[in-house]
């Protein structure tokens, strides 16, 4: 299949090369000459824009930071979504407010185009494993025609319900794993005030009441896990600013239908006082070093 795949940073680079390693043929885009350079380097084409990529595609997927980004791309001045052939599949992977979804799904409707919200979950691990986790937002139809595709770079694929209900299911995870992950940071740090290994504390609370997702593979503690962002000093994994965004998307949501998620608002203000400490570039398991003596 020719595909089209737009935004090839810390996740949308080993997404587009698990799909060059299933023999799909991928044009892909990115404004990093950089993130356009490592896909190359597996057997992408480097499109010189968005509009060229698009050029004879039979899917476009899109992995891009914010809504700004996804609105600005689809519907911005360059007007990508009417450079698409009529019929063509688009799956937008990144996080971002169900309402922008609605919005590109809406007009991608009227040009006769086939649009999904299929966010993630699995961090850069999964990614490049190709084992995330897919929640999505569409028609049956839709979602079967992108399944193919979506197989390839997951495998965990879920139909939350129409088009945004992948991003609310995704925010919801989000604040979930936000919160999880100060707890986690929490805890290793009492211990280790303590003298404790934090290593031996670790696995003691993984495999007790305590255990979690951050424990298992994304452990915030430098050294404790070689694979995970905190080892590799807090890079290549998930940024703090893309957490404190996430964050925020649920707390708007949580106010416009009056919820009550009071360690959402508490793990959104932490984050933010990170980020304004220097910290936003930063894996989001850095918020440990708030934790921390001399942090
Ligand atoms: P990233 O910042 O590493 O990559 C984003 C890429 O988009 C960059 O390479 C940037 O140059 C590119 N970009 C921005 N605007 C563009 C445009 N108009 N045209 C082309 N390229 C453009 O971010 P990421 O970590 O890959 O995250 C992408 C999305 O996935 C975000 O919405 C994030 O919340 C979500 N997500 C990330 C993770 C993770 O672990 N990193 C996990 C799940 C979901």
């Amino acid at each position: 299949m020719q595909i089209a795949f737009i935004g090839l940073g810390n996740m949308g680079g080993p997404m587009a090369i698990n799909l060059i390693k299933a023999g799909h043929s991928v044009k892909a885009f990115d404004l990093s000459q950089d993130a356009l350079a490592k896909v190359k380097a597996e057997g992408g084409q480097a499109a010189a824009s968005a509009q060229d990529a698009v050029q004879g595609a039979e899917a476009v997927i899109s992995m891009l930071p914010a809504s700004q980004h996804v609105e600005g791309l689809y519907l911005g001045s360059g007007n990508l979504l009417a450079s698409i052939a009529k019929g063509t599949l688009v799956i937008d992977s990144s996080t971002i407010a169900a309402a922008t979804s609605q919005k590109v799904a809406k007009a991608a409707e009227g040009l006769g185009l086939d649009f999904i919200d299929a966010p993630v979950s699995g961090g850069t691990g999964g990614a490049i494993a190709g084992t995330l986790t897919f929640m999505v937002g569409g028609s049956d139809a839709a979602l079967e025609r992108a399944r193919p595709l979506l197989e390839k770079m997951g495998k965990n694929i879920f139909h939350a319900g129409t088009v945004g209900a992948g991003q609310t299911a995704k925010i919801c995870n989000n604040m979930l794993l936000g919160i999880l992950m100060i707890g986690t940071s929490e805890a290793i740090s009492l211990g280790v005030a303590n003298g404790l290994d934090p290593k031996v504390l670790s696995e003691i609370m993984r495999r007790s009441s305590g255990g979690n997702w951050a424990l298992e593979v994304y452990n915030p503690y430098p050294g404790v896990q070689e694979a995970s962002a905190a080892t590799r000093g807090y890079t290549g994994g998930f940024g703090t600013d893309l957490m404190l965004k996430d964050l925020g998307l649920s707390q708007e949501n949580a106010a416009a239908v009056k919820a009550s998620t009071p360690l959402g608002a508490l793990a959104r203000a932490l984050y933010a006082a990170h980020s304004l400490a220097g910290h936003g570039g930063e894996d989001f398991s850095s918020v440990i070093k708030m934790l921390q003596k001399n942090g």
